[in-house]
């Protein structure tokens, strides 16, 4: 069922949900006080405002309110994500979700009635470190901060599928650079040749990607 939402901060976070809320087929107003920013989302938005998100009569005309659920994703400026959630909160939006920066700010969004708050960056090191400790993932090496060579088991699941019905490339965005089959590496893997359980694949990529790549397809 298609849904209307807004975005208030289109920084990082609030962008990557913009486009996952549109492509997903629902209603998405993007609202930031920077015009640039907003260039940016025209295409991955139904419509796009220029607006300070601290303002309450602003946010009143614009009809803030019709929105069932209203995104603040105003990170770094800890003040006008606390100031916008409040006037939200006000104007009786009754879905408030938004984005903590630290714990403090998280509890001052509690106290105010938001809804649901995030912690991106937090979820996602938890996340990661969850994937790096599965037992599919054998070994890895980071590269930077972002990308790593993860050395992941096979199971029944590709049984049989070669790198090409697996599609990394197009669907994950990652690299298979070697196979490890019966004790010996392939460092140029045939792209056809079948992959079997109990496989060793040893992938390069953002650790997102690989994270996807290792609960998805394996
Ligand atoms: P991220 O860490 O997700 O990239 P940022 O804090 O860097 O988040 O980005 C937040 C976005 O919110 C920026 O695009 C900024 O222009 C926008 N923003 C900041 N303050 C306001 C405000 N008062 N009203 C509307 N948008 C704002």
């Amino acid at each position: 069922m298609k849904k209307q939402f807004a975005i208030i901060g289109l920084g990082r976070f609030g962008t990557s949900i913009c486009k996952e809320l549109y492509h997903l087929g629902h209603e998405v107003l993007a609202i930031d006080k920077n015009q640039k920013k907003l260039d940016e989302v025209k295409g991955f938005a139904t419509h796009t405002l220029n607006v300070d998100g601290t303002d309450e009569s602003a946010l009143q005309k614009v009809g803030i309110r019709n929105f069932e659920h209203v995104i603040v994703a105003i990170g770094e400026d800890i003040q006008a994500s606390i100031l916008c959630t409040l006037h939200l909160k006000d104007l009786d939006v009754r879905k408030v979700w938004a984005k903590a920066q630290n714990d403090y700010h998280h509890k001052v969004l509690e106290k105010i009635g938001a809804d649901r708050i995030f912690h991106p960056e937090k979820d996602m090191g938890n996340r990661i470190a969850e994937f790096l400790t599965s037992e599919k993932v054998i070994d890895y090496i980071d590269l930077s901060a972002e990308y790593s060579i993860v050395e992941i088991l096979a199971t029944n699941k590709v049984n049989g599928k070669t790198i090409v019905d697996l599609d990394v490339r197009a669907k994950y965005g990652c690299t298979i650079i070697a196979i490890k089959q019966k004790g010996k590496v392939d460092v140029t893997p045939n792209p056809m040749d079948p992959l079997y359980a109990g496989d060793i694949i040893v992938v390069i990529g953002n650790k997102r990607d690989l994270r996807r790549f290792q609960l998805n397809a394996l």
